[in-house]
């Protein structure tokens, strides 16, 4: 009898929910070991007995394995508990103790067996909306508490029937501790009613009255994984006209639902980073560009932008809801304008019944709101605009802090993050709160995010900013709190995401925030540390009229941008009357603030070139300026240096007086912001360069900039999984207070 020895891992990581626990026994039992495995609030543990070589190649075999979403972080080693049993089995989940660090894992879009099974007639999930296995299916969106286990899920409430418990009973199958397990006997399932709750349809009968609905014009609110869509079909105008007018949404982008990616192809152009994500699990929203003369996309889903924001179906429901349809429809969130998206069927039926005509809901509860995640493809590398359902939460490691740090996040586009086990992780996004419901969705998410890792505040992360919600909020905590200046935290965030310890020179372009010196910036070139920062220059300040006002209409930007040099020139879009008054209050220095903002300069020069005088939405201006720059080769314009500022007025003036078309001078203009950051790069004299704020958005301008640094010699920190707007705040506040500590 050979030597036996014995052993008990503890397996951190995405373990739970992703179908480990059976490939451990798989294996297990392949090697006639003994022994268990179990979750435990940190992550899996597994016990083993027997030779020694046995054992060895277990721990080597594992990892090549293991299913796509499972990744597992770290190993150690503990001694081996004194029994074992006879054979090898998956027990139970250990009780919590201190802080659950278990990788929770983001919603996965439907696998391919599970697809199968929805559309074979001769399988028992054949057309059931609900279907999921280990590899797919619902995770955060139903997770209540952790270890992941069905008790702690929303699907508490259901109860297995024999042919489910079975499945979920043997390891040999892709249903084995699938805790979302559910099928049309025992499971969730549709309704069709009216908003005041008259229920039309139920079950399949539902699915397709939805159909028939959307096909004749008709707006349908559809519950989905994280929240409510609001649906309609993308070729008819009338519709989105409708859909628009009620949901008070004038001109911003609709994202789209593809019944398939022939379909997008049909209507966009398709790189193989572009469909690798769109076909991932993951599928978020993916800005791509419009073909011409594209068919069954009315002009009103995005008026004035060559792209459009297009997405594949990622439930079993919304597979047979567009295999029914065989078009395009609108799915955007199921809110008003900037609120937080609908989760609960009462509170939809509620705030969502004067914009949908029909709702089709089921019954299986949403932990928590989660918003589609939206990413656009830059330079062959994922750019993202908001990391929502199927990429959060998201976990970047962070050293030096202990856990139960909170970082507040900023005022828009907010997010809030977390220390645990020597991560960051970062909640969904949450919105602007600016909106009571998402100023109330930002104190559930906090609790929300600590509670289901075991955890309370100990300290807060906040802007300096003392208007902002998020500050006000977790001032409420009474614990410690450290102020972060709000460009430093967008510098701390990149560096974060890339493992830079600094000095670097950063590059935090945005809006607005607040900076040391009470002004407004949002131009600043700063020598960060992760623990400090220099402001070395900016761009020039130019005076802003009116406040808010200002951010939505770029004529009052150009009108500063033209005072400052000293310019009599009227702005386009201005009548006298106005321009007398902004005037008078310019020359008064009334409700007038001072910024070195780089977004209210692509707010002053879209106006300047005529392109968009009012914004309906934020970064309009912007956006429309970098599609009109398109690919289009171009020069920089002059610029100088004044001091340490960076002075804009020479191109300003060759870009009025060359007469140029308009799309060459915004091109023109993204060429001379990549040489302006040339030069302070230069004076610098810093090797690393990192790109972080809103305008980092603009894929041209980030391109552009990134291309010029490198020629340079400057090696470019950029963000990949963390968006470059102020949802990427709440990490670098947490980065900051970590390396302070
Ligand atoms: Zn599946
Ligand atoms: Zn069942
Ligand atoms: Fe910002």
């Amino acid at each position: 009898m050979p030597e036996e020895t014995s052993i008990l891992l503890r397996m951190r990581g995405r373990v739970q929910g992703v179908g480990f626990r059976p490939v451990v026994f798989r294996l297990a039992h392949e090697l006639e070991l003994r022994g268990w495995v179990r979750n435990d609030a940190a992550g899996a543990e597994v016990a083993l007995a027997g030779r020694a070589e046995r054992i060895a190649r277990f721990r080597a075999e594992l990892p090549g394995r293991l299913p796509a979403a499972a990744d597992i972080q770290s190993v150690e080693e503990r001694p081996a508990p004194a029994d074992f049993p006879a054979g090898f089995e998956i027990r139970t989940s250990a009780t919590a103790d201190g802080a659950r660090v278990a990788g929770i894992l983001p919603d996965l879009a439907t696998c391919p067996d599970c697809l199968r099974e929805i559309f074979d007639p001769r399988d028992r999930r054949y057309r059931y909306p609900f279907a999921n296995c280990t590899h797919c299916g619902p995770r955060y969106s139903l997770i209540e508490s952790l270890p992941y286990d069905r008790a702690n899920t929303t699907m508490r409430g259901f109860r297995m029937c024999p042919a489910c418990e079975a499945e979920y009973r043997d390891p040999r199958n892709r249903r084995f501790h699938a805790q979302p397990n559910a099928c049309p006997v025992c499971g969730p399932s549709l309704s069709w009613t009216r908003a005041d709750g008259t229920v039309l349809a139920e079950g399949d009968e539902a699915l397709l009255a939805a159909a028939a609905a959307l096909r004749d014009g008709k707006i349908a609110a559809v519950k989905g994984i994280g929240g409510f869509h609001l649906m309609a079909a993308a070729r008819d105008a009338a519709a989105v006209r409708r859909l628009r007018a009620r949901k008070k949404r004038d001109e911003k982008p609709l994202a789209l639902m593809f019944p398939s990616l022939e379909a997008i192809r049909a209507a966009c152009e398709v790189s193989e980073p572009e469909r690798k994500w769109l076909e991932s699990q993951a599928a978020p929203i993916v800005l791509l560009e419009k073909r011409a003369g594209a068919k069954d996309l009315a002009d009103e889903i995005a008026p004035g932008l060559p792209w459009i924001g297009a997405m594949l179906p990622y439930a079993p429901l919304h597979h047979l809801l567009m295999s029914e349809l065989g078009f395009p429809v609108v799915a955007t969130s199921g809110n008003l304008t900037d609120e937080p998206i609908c989760t609960d069927n009462d509170e939809a039926r509620a705030r969502l019944g004067e914009i949908a005509d029909f709702f089709l809901m089921h019954d299986r509860p949403i932990a928590r709101p989660m918003d589609d995640s939206v990413l656009a493809v830059c330079g062959g590398e994922p750019l993202m605009m908001r990391r929502g359902r199927g990429l959060s939460p998201h976990s970047l490691p962070l050293s030096g802090a202990p856990d139960g740090w909170v970082a507040a996040g900023a005022q828009m586009k907010s997010a809030v993050a977390l220390t645990v086990g020597g991560n960051a992780v970062t909640s969904p996004h949450i919105g602007d709160l600016d909106h009571e419901g998402a100023a109330r969705l930002w104190e559930r998410a906090v609790a929300d995010l600590t509670g289901l890792h075991g955890l309370k505040p100990v300290a807060a992360a906040v802007d300096l900013h003392p208007g902002y919600a998020s500050t006000q909020g977790a001032s409420a905590w009474g614990v410690p709190i450290a102020g972060v200046q709000h460009h430093h935290a967008h510098v701390a965030a990149c560096m974060a995401e890339n493992g830079l310890a600094g000095p670097v020179l950063g590059i935090a372009w945005d809006g607005t925030g607040l900076g040391t010196d009470g002004t407004i910036w949002g131009g600043e070139f700063l020598v960060c540390t992760r623990a400090e920062f220099r402001r070395v220059a900016w761009l020039r300040p130019f005076p802003l009229v009116g406040g808010d006002a200002a951010a939505r209409e770029p004529r009052r930007a150009a009108l500063g941008v033209l005072r400052e040099m000293g310019s009599n020139h009227v702005p386009p879009g201005c009548s006298k009357a106005e321009l007398s008054v902004l005037d008078g209050m310019l020359a008064e220095g009334f409700n007038v603030v001072r910024t070195s903002s780089a977004g209210r300069l692509f707010d002053a020069v879209a106006s300047l070139l005529g392109v968009c005088q009012k914004m309906s939405h934020e970064g309009q201006a912007a956006m429309r300026l970098e599609a009109l720059a398109g690919n289009m080769p171009a020069e920089a314009y002059p610029f100088a240096w004044s001091g340490d500022a960076l002075d804009w007025g020479p191109m300003v003036s060759a870009m009025l007086s060359s007469g140029e078309p308009a799309a060459l001078a915004a091109a023109r203009f993204h060429a001379t912001l990549a040489e302006m950051m040339v030069a302070a790069a230069r004076r610098a004299g810093l090797r690393d360069v990192c790109l972080s704020g809103g305008c980092f958005q603009n894929r041209r301008l980030l391109a552009t900039a990134t291309k010029r640094l490198e020629e340079e010699g400057f090696r470019v920190g950029r963000h990949r999984e963390i968006p470059p707007n102020d949802a990427g705040i709440c990490l670098g506040q947490l980065a900051v207070a970590a390396a302070r500590a």
